[in-house]
């Protein structure tokens, strides 16, 4: 079977005590001579516990662009997270069940969106409900085979069954296009209503980044009724193309400007000087982002940052005292039935989630994409590639 996958040789891991064990072992971890092929594999062979999956569409995520690049100072790839090569990439997908392995959850033939991270279910962040925290997290198409092949094996767990939205679309094809951004709309329902609680009906949401994860945290905190969503993004275009896939929601405002004095003013003017009460950050950690975010942060305000990398220097916490505020991360869209609360979203017709695809694309373009793109080119939307097998 085809696979599209990322090669890499492991240059150097530092000692797990060589920095107090402060650092998780995956930053010590440096990767060199990456290579991205389209390769013949062997089809993997589910273990209890898994069943085995036909991908159909799986969606291009900058973190799949960051790991296939060296970081700009070239010793390692630029993903900060967990990675273990070689590695089918691939992580936001939707599959046709080609063998449920005996789960009767499921039958042979039957629709699936997947979660990507997988949990142990037994370390102590598991045991608390903190099944994105897990001590021992896999990350689908990252640390284990993931989406962009003919097949893949997953824990049954991590599938959701997408029959309750079957009657929605028009046909198979449609319902595994939209089944694709799950995923990564189940990373911004975590961002906005799992991992702090700062969200209420009539809150500001300012969105820092409108790509894919930005544009699904905007619909979310749309529909779910933030009076006042801010947009900064430097691209107009992708400002342009939220606002059209948020209409009739009409309390929007998008700015690219990048005048930090201008920006404050901006958000003061619109929320009548109280601040924002969540401030999403999908974009590279800089200290213009980071300041603007913890100056014009209402009370009790958070910043959830999704975006890893060194939180900037010389950055004031003094609104952050004033206010009652925080800084939280957020990654995943595992557990907190996510994608059972996005199924009835899409079920009531509140979300339409295949908004977010602007761009279909074979496994051939995007090997050619992962291969010659820089990781700071920037999509309107999301590419998804459709894997025909
Ligand atoms: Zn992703
Ligand atoms: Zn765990």
């Amino acid at each position: 079977m085809k696979a599209l996958r990322l090669n890499g040789r492991k240059k150097i891991t530092f000692p797990k005590d060589s920095r107090s064990g402060f650092m998780p072992e995956y930053c010590h971890t440096l990767w060199d001579s990456l290579k991205i092929t389209i390769e013949n594999v062997e089809r993997p062979c589910p273990s209890e516990n898994e069943i085995l999956l036909s991908p159909k569409y799986c969606s291009l995520c900058g973190t799949d662009f960051s790991a296939c690049q060296y970081s700009p100072n070239s010793l390692s790839t630029s993903f900060r997270g967990p990675l273990e090569l070689p590695v089918t990439l691939g992580h936001e997908f939707s599959a046709i069940v080609a063998n449920n392995n005996g789960n009767s959850r499921f039958k042979n033939g039957d629709i699936v969106a997947v979660e990507s991270i997988i949990s142990c279910g037994n370390c102590r962040s598991c045991k608390l409900g903190y099944r994105n925290a897990c001590n021992n997290i896999e990350l689908l198409g990252l640390t284990r085979d993931g989406g962009l092949a003919d097949f893949v094996a997953v824990p049954y767990d991590c599938c959701w069954n997408l029959r309750e939205i079957e009657s929605i679309y028009e046909n198979r094809n449609s319902l595994l296009l939209a089944g694709s951004t799950l995923e990564i709309f189940g990373c911004a329902y975590h961002a906005l209503f799992c991992c702090q609680n700062s969200f209420f009906p009539g809150c500001t949401i300012c969105i820092h980044g409108i790509g894919a994860l930005g544009f699904a945290a905007a619909y979310l905190a749309a529909i779910s009724g933030a009076a006042l969503i801010i947009l900064i993004e430097s691209e107009n275009d992708r400002i342009n193309w939220c606002k059209e896939n948020l209409d009739p929601f009409s309390h929007v405002i998008g700015s690219s400007e990048s005048d930090l004095y201008k920006l404050t003013e901006l958000i003061f003017d619109a929320t009548n000087g109280y601040g924002v009460d969540i401030h999403i950050v999908t974009t590279e950690t800089d200290k213009a982002t980071y300041s603007l975010s913890i100056d014009t942060l209402a009370a009790r305000g958070r910043i959830v940052a999704l975006t890893r990398g060194r939180l900037p220097e010389g950055l004031y916490l003094d609104r952050l005292v004033d206010k009652q505020g925080g800084i939280v991360g957020s990654r995943g869209q595992s557990g907190y039935n996510i994608y059972g609360h996005l199924l009835a979203l899409i079920s009531s017709r509140t979300l339409k989630p295949e908004k977010l695809i602007s761009n279909v694309v074979s496994i051939e373009m995007a090997l050619k994409l992962l291969s010659e793109s820089n990781k700071n080119s920037k999509f309107v939307g999301r590419t998804a590639v459709k894997i025909d097998s």
